[in-house]
């Protein structure tokens, strides 16, 4: 299993308020598999992503990705862990506003210190079909460009997972299909684990399984 994800919770305190955010959910997601995790909105996907991606600390439960407990390193442990083995995809793209495309490709290159980043940022960004807008900075390209820039800046450093939170939640739908054309296409050819959140039923379909997170639970 790649990913194995026991008794997770998370719980928000506002004053004296505890939201549960996630119930205790339990999954595992065997190597070059995707999985898609459907639910409305405020059942705790966006969460469940933060946790997995090591960007928001468990309340409770176990999250391992190929063995490696991830729930209880620190941080700096933690960023070399995710920058070495998960990419991310957001719905907001969050691309660095001020670096080029290429740019913002090949940083998570040189964040590992791995050589040839710019060559492999430019190949990564042919690849999403950006070849000849390598020197455009994100305001200068549309929403489906920039989700493609941070698809490339994801699969990049070949991580063993891809973890994408509505990755077409900000486009429009026919672009939004592209887009995830493209990604699905990437999945196929690199022989990553995809973990896909989406409320699109339809778009979960295209996952080869699928999980239903409703109000912090799984049903
Ligand atoms: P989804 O992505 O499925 O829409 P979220 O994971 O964003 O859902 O939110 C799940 C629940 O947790 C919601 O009730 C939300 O208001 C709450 N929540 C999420 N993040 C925080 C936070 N940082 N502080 C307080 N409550 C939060
Ligand atoms: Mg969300």
């Amino acid at each position: 299993m790649i990913i194995d994800v026991k008794d997770l919770r998370k719980s928000f305190y506002q004053g004296q308020r505890q939201i549960e955010a996630l119930k205790g959910i339990s999954f595992r997601v065997p190597s070059n598999e995707s999985l898609a995790v459907v639910g409305p909105s405020g059942s705790g996907k966006s969460t469940l992503m933060s946790l997995l991606a090591g960007l928001d600390t468990v309340t409770d439960g176990e999250i391992f990705f190929d063995q490696t407990g991830i729930h209880q390193m620190r941080e700096k442990q933690l960023n070399t862990f995710r920058a070495k083995n998960i990419g991310i995809v957001f719905q907001q793209f969050h691309l660095m506003p001020h670096l080029s495309a290429l740019e913002n490709v090949a940083l998570p290159l040189d964040i590992l210190g791995r050589d040839h980043s710019q060559d492999q940022a430019q190949e990564m960004l042919e690849r999403v079909g950006l070849g000849e807008r390598v020197t455009h900075r994100p305001h200068q390209l549309s929403g489906g460009e920039c989700q493609r820039v941070a698809i490339a800046r994801a699969s990049v450093t070949r991580p063993k997972v891809l973890l994408a939170d509505e990755p077409s939640g900000n486009l429009d739908t026919a672009t939004g299909r592209k887009v995830m054309d493209l990604l699905f296409q990437l999945v196929a050819d690199q022989g990553v684990t995809l973990l896909l959140i989406t409320h699109d039923e339809a778009l979960a379909q295209r996952c080869q399984k699928q999980i239903h997170l409703v109000g912090g639970q799984l049903q």
